[in-house]
């Protein structure tokens, strides 16, 4: 079942670049395992998932210790997409090749002195909150440009580019407008001068219309391992 979801998975992915006139293997999919067992990932990567992402830096953990102890392949790389708090900076920082949802300085500075620390350039994606309905974390639009001139200055964090979470709609198509909110705030910063390649966007119920809007990185959940108990975002 597991492999069947995945292929499906990459079926819809290839459907919506090429539709989009773009290329498949422009996109990247993050495998959300949050509440998914050690061993489910374990054959995941089996059947060839690298990347993977966790909302919670406590469960992460656990699960990266388990599956390094059982897997040799050093290219499986990890990425925190969910919120952080700054007294797991330290951890984060130890764990993620890419934490998604910088949304403060304080929260850009924590990370900075922690990669410093253990001489990392930290990957980091800036969170934006375009709507107020869903998400409680995110940098508002407004405050978006100063938080990327702030983490742009730090030595030790690389921002990469820009994600949204917006609200959940049964109609997915009403999702394409903070998608392209995202986009269009991204290639505004990039004509300021700053280097912004990446747009983390799109889930299961929504990825195609986030690849046809410019999606760079998708966090699929759902779709591959099937229903969470508890729906934690
Ligand atoms: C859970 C989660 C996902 C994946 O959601 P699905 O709907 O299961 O694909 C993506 N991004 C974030 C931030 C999440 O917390």
């Amino acid at each position: 079942m597991l492999s069947e979801n995945i292929q499906a998975v990459y079926g819809r992915i290839s459907r919506a670049a090429i539709s989009a006139g773009r290329r498949p293997e422009e996109i990247r999919l993050v495998a959300v395992t949050k509440t998914v067992k050690a061993e489910t990932i374990r054959e995941s990567v089996e059947i060839g998932l690298r990347e993977f992402g966790e909302n919670r830096v406590q469960e992460a953990r656990g699960k990266i210790s388990i599956l390094k102890s059982q897997i040799s392949n050093s290219d499986i790389k990890w990425h925190l997409v969910g919120h952080l708090q700054k007294n797991k900076a330290k951890t984060a920082v130890e764990l993620f090749e890419m934490i998604h949802s910088v949304d403060s300085a304080e929260l850009a500075q924590a990370l900075n002195d922690r990669a410093k620390n253990i001489g990392k350039i930290q990957k980091v994606l800036l969170q934006v909150k375009i709507s107020d309905e869903n998400t409680k974390h995110g940098i508002s639009e407004r405050h978006l440009p100063d938080l990327a001139e702030t983490t742009a200055r730090m030595e030790n964090l690389k921002t990469e580019g820009l994600m949204t979470i917006p609200p959940l709609f049964d109609n997915p198509e009403k999702a394409r407008p903070f998608f392209c909110k995202l986009r269009e705030l991204r290639d505004k910063l990039c004509a300021g001068g700053y280097k912004l390649k990446e747009l983390s966007m799109g889930m299961s119920n929504d990825f195609e219309i986030a690849i046809e809007e410019g999606a760079t990185i998708i966090r699929v959940g759902t779709s591959i391992f099937g229903e969470r108990r508890r729906q934690a975002i």
